[in-house]
């Protein structure tokens, strides 16, 4: 099977536009889209990027700003600037759209794979910022291969068959990582919508199940656009202001 990996869209929708115009312009065939949660939050077209999302075959976990928005979250642990964006999103989103995002699961099995959000024993909030929590976290379940968003940061964990030693890997974008079938992984595209490994371009992935292939992508945008909707919505400027660094 081959899955178009993507997570943290985080409303942005000429940046979740452009990947699935990159994945085209590619001539990128995939089975179905796994979206690791985090499609609403701190961008300005939350009801658009969910609507393209349905378009699409799919699986979507749910993540932290998404629960947020439907009241499964208190506010009150979130950044002002986020917290703006949520009650934004309350007032603008269709009940549809809201019963969509109310019904996300938070862990989704799938073979040899576990998708979530953040982590396997913290799916929602937890984030696997290091060799450490990374280790606990393989500790807390027996898959092979997970693949989690939320730190906006495409990474690789490997954690050695043989030895058991753990090593972390930032993959190049357009380099291919082999997954070997001994050893186990914790896998982030990086964010569609809100990169914040200092690269603005979009992120994004491609996993084929047969081959055992991570393809890495990234893919510019048109990064004013979405600037420009955001001032005049008056989000707040550091949500503005970031998208231009991926920080
Ligand atoms: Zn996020």
């Amino acid at each position: 099977m081959r899955c178009l990996v993507i997570s943290d869209i985080h409303a942005n929708l000429p940046a979740f536009q452009a990947v699935l115009d990159d994945a085209k312009a590619r001539s990128l065939h995939y089975d179905i889209v796994w979206c690791l949660g985090d499609v609403v939050g701190y961008g300005p077209e939350p009801n658009e990027c969910i609507d393209l999302l349905r378009t699409l075959p799919h699986v979507c976990l749910a993540g932290n700003h998404d629960w947020a928005v439907v009241g499964k979250l208190d506010l009150r642990t979130f950044h002002e600037s986020a917290a703006y964006v949520v009650e934004w999103t309350q007032a603008n989103l269709t009940p549809p759209n809201m019963n969509y995002l109310r019904a996300r699961p938070e862990q989704v099995p799938h073979d040899d794979f576990l998708l979530v959000h953040a982590s396997p024993r913290e799916p929602i909030w937890e984030y696997i910022t290091d060799v450490n929590v990374a280790d606990e976290n393989f500790d807390s379940t027996s898959v092979s291969f997970i693949l989690v968003g939320h730190t906006h940061v495409p990474v690789v964990f490997v954690k050695d068959g043989r030895s058991g030693n753990l090593h972390v890997a930032l993959p190049s974008a357009s380099v291919p990582v082999a997954l070997k079938h001994e050893s186990r992984y914790i896998i982030n595209p990086g964010s569609v919508g809100q990169p914040r490994d200092g690269d603005p371009r979009a992120a994004y992935a491609l996993l084929d199940t047969i081959t055992s292939t991570w393809m890495p992508y990234r893919v510019e945008y048109p990064i004013r656009e979405v600037q420009s909707r955001m001032r005049s919505l008056h989000f707040p400027a550091r949500l503005i202001e970031r998208l231009d660094y991926g920080r």
